[in-house]
């Protein structure tokens, strides 16, 4: 990538492509594509096609999706699979018939069979059974790495997939019914503090096992992939991660004591715990050259002081 190819973000407003806009910027990147929602629905094959035609993207970092965590993925299974598979389909033909030089795709650590042995190596996809509580994004996910692969394997494009683990970071999604633990934990605990209550209730029992990643580590190991390595190089897919998880339960610990809330903790286990471990073997990307630097604490203390930050937004525009 040159300074000054154009480059596409699609999903610039959310996690991990407003960080990877921070990251492109950043580094001198001056020639970004960005386009919202509003001005192209990527579920829609048409306005994509017309859109790739018109612009010429030369790079594409394919971070649009629908997301969402343990609660919001089993309650709504048909539009994670549908409208993710949509995009990935719109984006990646797209891509292929108007000539993008490179494409990078991202996946999930939810990809993984339930029951793989830990830490997930990137051999162990389609080994085993998925978890249910996110299978139907997990199958979507699935197909857009499968899409690249047989793309680069009948047509000679360079699409490469990336699988990051568990993700985090300013512009996260704070909504209690649809986020992901973490946000929703730095907002439980937050508004347990300013209110007083005596108690914050976490879902599940806490035994689950979780390696958290800040999205500023994950864009940069995203634009470090795009800047060094081809599919031809590094295969099919690589993972993204900081090769270390933790127990719901310890996290809770570290957000209560870096929120500063006083009160008691009660685990709610009529809500589902989910796939009981989900750590990434990074020995792939480990040796390739990249690896974390934000350490859970740092990341979670600049988390909830973004989380304050707009909170303050908010209770302006109110007022
Ligand atoms: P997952 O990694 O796909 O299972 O998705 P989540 O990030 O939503 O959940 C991770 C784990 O955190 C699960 O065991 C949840 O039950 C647990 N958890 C505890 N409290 C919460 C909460 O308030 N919100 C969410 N989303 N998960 C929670």
């Amino acid at each position: 990538m040159d300074k000054e190819s154009k480059i596409y973000i699609a999903g610039h407003r959310g996690l991990v492509g407003s960080a990877l806009k921070r990251k492109l910027e950043s580094k001198d990147y001056t020639n970004l594509l960005l386009r919202t929602h509003k001005g192209l629905d990527l579920t829609k094959q048409q306005e994509v096609n017309d859109f790739f035609e018109q612009e010429k993207p030369e790079y594409v970092f394919l971070a649009a999706a629908k997301v969402g965590g343990i609660l919001a993925n089993s309650t709504y299974p048909a539009q994670f699979i549908y409208e993710n598979m949509m995009i990935e389909a719109n984006i990646i033909h797209a891509s292929y018939k108007y000539g993008v030089k490179k494409l990078l795709f991202l996946g999930s650590s939810c990809i993984y069979p339930k029951f793989a042995p830990q830490p997930l190596k990137e051999k162990y996809l389609l080994t085993g059974l998925l978890e249910e509580t996110n299978e139907a994004y997990a199958v979507a996910k699935i197909a857009g790495i499968r899409l690249c692969k047989h793309y680069n394997q009948q047509y000679g494009t360079n699409f490469i997939s990336v699988m990051p683990t568990n993700l985090y970071g300013p512009n996260d999604n704070f909504d209690l019914e649809t986020s992901h633990v973490m946000p929703a934990l730095i907002r439980k605990f937050h508004e347990a503090k300013v209110n007083n209550e005596p108690e914050v209730i976490v879902w599940g029992t806490g035994k689950p096992l979780r390696e958290f990643m800040h999205v500023d580590d994950m864009a940069d190991a995203c634009v470090f992939l795009m800047e060094n390595y081809d599919f031809s190089e590094i295969g099919e897919f690589v993972n993204i991660g900081v090769g270390e998880d933790v127990p719901i339960s310890e996290l809770v610990k570290i957000i209560k004591e870096i929120v500063g809330f006083k009160g008691k903790i009660k685990y709610d286990t009529s809500k589902p715990d989910g796939t009981p471990r989900k750590l990434m073997d990074v020995t792939k990307l480990s040796s390739l050259g990249w690896k974390a630097n934000i350490s859970l604490r740092n990341g979670i203390k600049e988390t909830y002081e973004f989380y304050m930050k707009t909170q303050r937004i908010k209770i302006k525009i109110a007022i």
